[in-house]
């Protein structure tokens, strides 16, 4: 039985993945009394079963100067968390394959100077095979992030939610909120377990989180995808870096174990109602072909495991974040589309100092949830931050 005081809370968080919990932190740290409701237990679903990049390498311009400020967390989460969640700075490496390539790379960079973004450098051949020694040799450039990296999912997300726990945030797994209602300055969430208050609602429930919003009236263009991953059997370590191509969908790194997690937004099929991603074979089979030209040697190496997690995507494949335009002491943030590993400490952060009235030199309104009404009518009222979409 949960005491009744333990139903009221400052701010109510739906949803335990990294952002929610990330948010739940933040708060905290500035002394608010959080709530966390999740329906399965935290890291079930993405946050806990995604590739591990942290990556701001290849972003839209739009989810850049959040994703910088997440990167510089990424690297102070012992700071943070008393915990490094996991965290490798490893470098990332986007390879171009041929000179058209190449030239697209060296387009990307120069386009993202000319916005004052200078973490992309590109780098010649010569220097990709000092990175990484044993690729193959029709590699001939890419575009280098020396501060981004990987993490073990279910170590971060863990490493969260102890902080969080420790500052006193009280969270509540096999809960799912089922209603959500404001009336008059409270809200008020139905679960299987009783009812919930809160003044301030958060909404970060991932592929869940629209069926929600569309609750009170603020619907959203967002479909669920089963995104696929395969890791291998062990092998002698050989690549440090975390590695993308430009030409095909790749995500690939080698764990200290020796073991390759193989991936690059693989879509699946997904069971949205069983909240069930489903493994593609033969596409996976095409992911472990890119890795075999790449890497001639690994021709023989067995996959162990492989497994496909439900990620939210929204039509223009930028996450929302911010305030609700609905109802007054609403916020969301969900529909990271395959990319929000990386985007959980600042996002987290910043949509805390929302929450608390504080400012921010970074801007949200790329992500404002009316942004697709706007889209529909044909008028916007939230510009773009510039056309440089992801690489
Ligand atoms: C296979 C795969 C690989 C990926 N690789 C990367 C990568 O390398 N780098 C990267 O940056 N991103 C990656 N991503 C994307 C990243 O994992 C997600 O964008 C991010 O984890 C989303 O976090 P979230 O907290 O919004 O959602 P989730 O982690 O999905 O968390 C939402 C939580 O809300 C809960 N919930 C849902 N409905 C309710 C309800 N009604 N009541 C209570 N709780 C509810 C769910 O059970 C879930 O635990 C990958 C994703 C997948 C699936």
């Amino acid at each position: 039985m949960i005491e009744s005081s333990a139903r009221h809370a400052d701010v109510l968080v739906i949803g335990g993945g990294i952002h929610g919990l990330s948010t739940a932190l933040h708060l905290a740290r500035a002394g608010v009394k959080v709530t966390l409701l999740e329906a399965e237990y935290c890291g079930r679903h993405a946050s806990g079963v995604n590739a591990g990049g942290v990556r701001t390498l290849g972003r839209h311009a739009a989810e850049i100067p959040l994703a910088l400020s997440s990167s510089a967390l990424w690297h102070d989460l012992p700071a943070i968390l008393g915990d490094d969640g996991s965290f490798v700075p490893s470098g990332q490496l986007k390879l171009a394959e041929n000179l058209a390539e190449l030239e697209e790379c060296r387009q990307r960079v120069r386009q993202l100077q000319a916005l004052g973004f200078t973490h992309e450098r590109l780098i010649d051949q010569q220097q990709v095979f000092e990175r990484v020694p044993s690729v193959a040799r029709h590699v001939v450039g890419g575009i280098w992030v020396k501060d981004d990296g990987y993490a073990q999912p279910f170590k971060t997300v863990t490493a969260f939610r102890l902080a969080a726990q420790r500052l006193g945030v009280c969270i509540h797994e096999q809960t799912p909120a089922q209603r959500i209602e404001q009336t008059g300055t409270q809200w008020r969430v139905t679960t299987p377990a009783g009812q919930y208050h809160a003044e301030h609602l958060v909404v970060t429930a991932g592929a869940w989180a629209a069926e929600l919003a569309a609750q009170i009236g603020e619907p959203v263009p967002v479909h669920p995808e089963g995104l696929m991953l395969m890791v291998t059997h062990r092998v002698a370590p050989f690549c440090v870096p975390v590695l993308g191509a430009t030409g095909r969908a790749l995500s690939f790194k080698q764990f200290a174990n020796g073991t390759l997690v193989i991936g690059g937004k693989l879509v699946g099929s997904v069971d949205f109602p069983s909240r069930h991603g489903e493994v593609e074979m033969d596409r996976l089979a095409a992911s472990a072909r890119t890795v075999i030209d790449l890497f001639p040697h690994l021709q023989h190496l067995a996959v162990n495991r492989v497994w496909a997690g439900v990620e939210a995507f929204t039509a223009d494949d930028l996450p929302v974040i911010g305030a609700s335009r609905q109802a007054s002491k609403l916020s969301y943030s969900f529909g990271f589309c395959g990319s929000g590993f990386q985007m959980g400490p600042g996002t987290g952060k910043r949509l805390a100092q929302l929450i608390l009235g504080e400012s921010s030199d970074i801007c949200l309104d790329a992500f404002a949830i009316n942004r697709f009404n706007a889209t529909a009518s044909g008028s916007s009222s939230v510009k773009p931050a510039t056309t440089l979409a992801r690489h």
